[in-house]
């Protein structure tokens, strides 16, 4: 037997239900706060990611799957949406018919990861970004978004935590007393972090490696650093997100995994996932449209961990399960073939509907009606169609009913739009 390569995964049909409606939750909501939807492929050219992600990061230097091509040309599968979303938006020149795009995009990403709960090298995210404005709102607005995404799903125990990066200013101010307070703390860094430590060292405030992590909890914080535009700033995210009660943790040593990051940062957390708890994260990143060739155009976006989610959401699996409305079971073969036209009518009116071929007996079908959990059964034999009727049974009440034959697919449309569980 052939099986899955390590780290991938196949999403099963009893859990694709639940991908749908988280989905189709997420697609309301973006296109509600005005997103459009961009459809991005998922190979780039490597140095699209070196050159945005950055050099010095886990995912540039660890986790991409990079392979040449039968062309000679470096090609990588996406690690992340936003470089791509970017090229996208400068490639097509989107500024020049208006600065400001709100894109959504959703889909799979690969990272060559040490695969565990949590944790795969085929990964999904809902991808939101905004280009062009700058201000202060719209950071909060994004969160807001992701806020009322996780509020809509009753996400229990559910942490919103931030931080401002600052910009191209106050930055290096803040990297020199990160400098000397790791020149002074190097006896307790891992061999990533003691390479990193010149060439990136905001990247060690992401190292996972408990000593690091202990060790970067006494680091100077970014915070005391920003200059006066970036503190204004992040008072004004901070204010919008009172405004509208949306409770928020700061931690200073929130810099994310990737270099492109300016002024808000953000992630948000559930606590019973355990280790890889970040269910979202995202920020600012106005030098990136820039640096990949576009116009000075700003920009703020965040990605949702669509594995993690559903992680979180799994025990509603078979809430979102569709089930027949209606099982036709048709006993001798006038019956069959006359089901067999009700099957593809109650179809075009959008009524689930199944049948057996096999023309068992009628203790037999029933035994798959409800092996199927159809909420209805519609029984016609030779004798029925005779009397010019057939009987729907209500497989929830038990309670049965005669049905003439003309109007029957109204009837059972019927029927089913006011009592069956769950929507059509
Ligand atoms: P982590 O700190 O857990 O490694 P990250 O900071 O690398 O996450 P991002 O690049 O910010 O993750 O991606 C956004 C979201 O995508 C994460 O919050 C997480 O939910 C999800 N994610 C990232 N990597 C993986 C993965 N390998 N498997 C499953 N989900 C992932
Ligand atoms: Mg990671």
């Amino acid at each position: 037997m052939i099986k899955l390569v390590r780290g991938f995964k196949d999403i099963l049909p009893a859990d694709t239900a639940l991908w749908q409606h988280v989905e189709a939750l997420a697609r309301e909501l973006l296109e509600d706060f005005g997103f459009y939807e961009l459809r991005i492929p998922l190979l780039e050219q490597t140095e699209l990611f070196s050159r945005s992600i950055g050099a010095g990061t886990d995912i540039v230097e660890k986790e991409m799957y990079t392979f040449t091509d039968r062309g000679g040309a470096s090609l990588t599968l996406r690690p992340e949406a936003t470089a791509s979303v970017v090229r996208a938006y400068v490639q097509h020149r989107l500024y020049a018919k208006d600065p400001v795009w709100k894109l959504y995009t959703i889909g799979p990403m690969f990272r060559r990861e040490r695969p565990q709960k949590g944790r795969y090298r085929q990964f999904y995210q809902i991808n939101a970004e905004v280009f062009g404005v700058d201000d202060p709102r719209t950071d909060a607005e994004l969160i807001l978004l992701l806020m009322r995404f996780m509020g809509r799903l009753e996400l229990p125990d559910i942490t919103l935590q931030i931080n401002s990066l600052g910009c191209p200013e106050c930055r290096p101010r803040f990297k020199n007393a990160l400098e000397s307070f790791l020149t002074s703390h190097s006896g307790q860094l891992c061999s990533d972090c003691l390479r990193r430590q010149d060439q990136n060292p905001l990247r060690l405030f992401d190292c996972k490696v408990p000593s690091c992590k202990e060790t970067m909890q006494d680091a100077p914080s970014v915070l005391d650093h920003l200059c006066e535009t970036c503190r204004a700033h992040f008072g004004s995210v901070k204010e919008s997100l009172e405004g509208f009660q949306v409770p928020y943790q700061i931690n200073h040593g929130l810099v994310r995994g990737l270099d492109y990051y300016t002024r808000t940062t953000f992630e948000v957390l559930a606590e019973s996932l355990g280790a890889q708890d970040a269910v979202a994260g995202g920020g600012r990143y106005d030098g990136l449209v820039k640096a990949l060739g576009g116009p000075e155009q700003p920009g703020v976006g965040f990605a949702i961990g669509l594995d993690r989610l559903i992680e979180l959401l799994a025990g509603r699996a078979q809430v979102f399960e569709k089930r027949p409305h209606v099982f036709i079971a048709a006993i001798g073969k006038r019956a069959q073939s006359v089901g067999f036209q009700w099957l593809q009518d109650l179809r075009l009116q959008r009524v689930r509907a199944e049948i057996d071929f096999e023309n068992r007996s009628l203790k037999s079908q029933m035994r798959r009606a409800d092996k199927l959990e159809a909420s209805y059964v519609l029984i016609v034999g030779d004798r029925e169609l005779d009397d010019g009727i057939a009987v729907l049974r209500n497989m929830t009440t038990k309670e049965q009913e005669k049905v003439p034959l003309e109007n029957i697919i109204s009837f059972v449309v019927n029927r089913i739009d006011t009592t069956a569980v769950g929507s059509r």
